[in-house]
């Protein structure tokens, strides 16, 4: 019954790109590229995977930040750059209590435009230390959503220094579809992916408590792989593929918002070349 409904897109995706006709388009909201995953996988044949997954846009950060900037530079028209307040891997618990994370972003902000802050990982009253507080100053300023790996308790800290922020909840924070739900509910400026699971799509079927959550949030989900390790890269076309198969079971406008418009609605104002 589906099936139909999804051939309008596919003609207008034929228009747009022909190399991957038949396939719904996916924003990778969940991509890093740090130091080690560049030096086996040269920004060329990192984006020929992203390619071949069949890839719109990809949010991509980087432990170091030059990963980024080096994927940057080979497809302006793919990448989404966000700065991650690591310089190398290792630095995912420490540096909320590290100052000199403060300085790393505010030169990396001085030569570079980004679309988004983190991924970071941060949890309850760690919020409230000097540094994640900077950091949400910064992103402020900047205009920078805020990509937390982080439980509720983090992220309703985080509105409460910016009522006005934008959020991008990493993993749904790993939560149970109804507690995504109620913190979903209460803030209108969430957006939540959901990279690194699983449960939502298995076997090509979306289970009724996940759709009804996807029913009630059309506009606030996205899809990511999360490619945490090196390894991970060569993940990146079977996610694609394993995420088109759960998202078919799916009315395909509600497929369409979730595999790419919604993260592309979320990071409109970013432009290649221009400031976010
Ligand atoms: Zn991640």
């Amino acid at each position: 019954m589906l099936k139909p409904l999804l051939v309008p897109i596919a003609a207008l995706w034929l228009a747009a790109a022909p190399l991957h006709a038949a396939e719904l388009p996916i924003f990778d909201a969940h991509v890093h590229y740090s130091h080690d995953a560049w030096e086996r996988l040269p920004p060329k044949e990192a984006v020929a995977i992203l390619r071949k997954a069949g890839l719109k846009r990809a949010l991509v950060s980087s432990s170091g930040d030059e990963g980024t900037q080096r994927l940057v530079a080979e497809a302006p028209d793919l990448i989404v750059p966000s700065l991650r307040p690591y310089r190398t891997r290792g630095e995912l618990s420490s540096w909320v209590r590290d100052d000199s994370v403060i300085a790393f972003l505010e030169e990396r902000l001085s030569r570079s435009r980004y679309a988004a802050v983190g991924e970071f990982h941060l949890y309850g009253a760690d919020a409230e230390l000097p540094v994640p507080k900077r950091m949400v100053q910064l992103a402020k300023q900047h205009k920078l959503v805020l990509h937390a790996h982080s439980d509720a308790d983090a992220v309703e800290r985080l509105f409460q220094q910016d009522p006005q922020a934008r959020i991008l909840w990493a993993h749904s924070g790993f939560e149970r579809p109804e507690n995504v739900a109620a913190l979903l509910r209460k803030h209108k400026n969430l957006w939540s992916d959901l990279a690194f699971r699983s449960e939502h799509g298995g076997a090509g079927k979306v289970p009724a408590e996940w759709r009804a959550l996807f029913t009630e949030f059309p506009d606030r989900f996205m899809v990511g792989t999360d490619t945490f390790t090196p390894e991970r890269w060569f993940y990146l076309v079977e996610h694609a593929s394993w995420s088109r198969a759960w998202l078919a079971d799916l009315p395909a406008p509600l497929a369409e918002a979730i595999a790419w418009r919604n993260a592309e609605n979320l990071f409109s104002s970013w432009k290649a070349g221009a400031a976010p």
